[in-house]
């Protein structure tokens, strides 16, 4: 029987989860499906039923319905609890778990990129501190990184969000970057600027070390500023695009029982869309 999976969203036709899913599914000659299906807010108790019918193996949730599917769940990981979001259904008998994999594909992207960057890294700086810095937070915590600057616009926010993560989570303000800067070896942008080429108006690079790893989570333009920047520092980098791509792959292995790779040519696909 044809296995099918889904991305729900509202609206949902800008997302590339259905080329990275049906390469996987073309290249293992997998009989089974991956469609995007918008889905409105008020449909979901709906979608939820047609789960437990066993229509779908699975499938994934993006926006806006990332934090609320959480309440329509039969069971939610607690990592996914903690992140406070659900990116990944998988049904089984008649049941419908979330979890989250978008800490994975953070971690994956940098290991894949810059392999052992989390080796020795003892104090890491991430600017934002909104729904996707949650998922960056757990992933360094799960690395035992010593002292996790979270630095915000709105320093409430930060602190807030400090609070409920625990442990090495220390809010600040963007302002105070300059000074924490130079014991920093991995920045990480989770705000939304950068998108379509905006950039941080004060964000000096030369004040990290120059072993620091600078990543940006946002992916369009694939070459934010503050990777251009960073690069013309000759500092290390590693894009977003990655994250999305390894996010993938959990999901993929549960609903269809093979664990696909993250290949250059898959990327290389995916890349081409960023054009348009
Ligand atoms: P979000 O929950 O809306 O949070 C946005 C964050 O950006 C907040 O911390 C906000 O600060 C800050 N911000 C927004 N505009 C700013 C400005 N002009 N100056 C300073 N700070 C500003 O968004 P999100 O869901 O975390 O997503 C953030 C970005 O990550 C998006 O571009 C998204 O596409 C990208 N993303 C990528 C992946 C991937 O797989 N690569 C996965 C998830 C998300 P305040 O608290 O002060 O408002």
């Amino acid at each position: 029987m044809t296995r099918k999976a889904f991305v729900i969203g509202h609206p949902i036709a800008h997302s590339r989860s259905p080329l990275i899913h049906g390469t996987w599914l073309a290249e293992h000659g997998i009989d089974g499906s991956y469609e995007p299906i918008d889905v409105a807010p008020e449909d979901l108790p709906a979608f939820f039923e047609r789960l437990r019918r066993g229509e779908f193996v699975g499938g994934n949730v993006t926006i806006p319905h990332k934090e609320t599917v959480r309440a329509l769940c039969d069971s939610v990981d607690p990592l996914a609890r903690t992140i406070g979001a659900v990116n990944t259904l998988v049904v089984a008998d008649g049941a419908v778990h979330g979890t989250n994999t978008d800490y994975l594909g953070f971690l994956g992207n940098l290991d894949a990129g810059a392999p052992g960057w989390s080796e020795t890294l003892k104090e890491a700086i991430i600017l934002g501190a909104g729904g996707a810095a949650r998922a960056v937070l757990v992933a360094l915590k799960s690395r035992g990184i010593e002292r996790i600057h979270l630095l915000n616009r709105t320093l409430a926010n930060a602190e807030k969000l400090a609070e409920e993560i625990g442990g090495p989570v220390v809010p600040g303000l963007i302002e105070t970057y300059a000074e924490l800067a130079p014991s920093a070896g991995l920045l990480v942008n989770t705000t939304s600027i950068g998108m379509h080429g905006t950039r941080f108006e004060a964000l000096d690079l030369e004040r990290l070390p120059q072993t620091a790893l600078v990543t940006d989570i946002v992916y369009v333009p694939l070459v934010t500023p503050l990777l251009a920047d960073a690069r013309a520092l000759g500092l290390r980098t590693v894009d977003g695009l990655g994250m999305l791509l390894h996010q993938a792959v959990p999901g993929f292995a549960a609903w269809f029982g093979v664990t696909p790779t993250v290949s250059p040519a898959l990327r290389a696909r995916v890349e081409a869309t960023l054009e348009h």
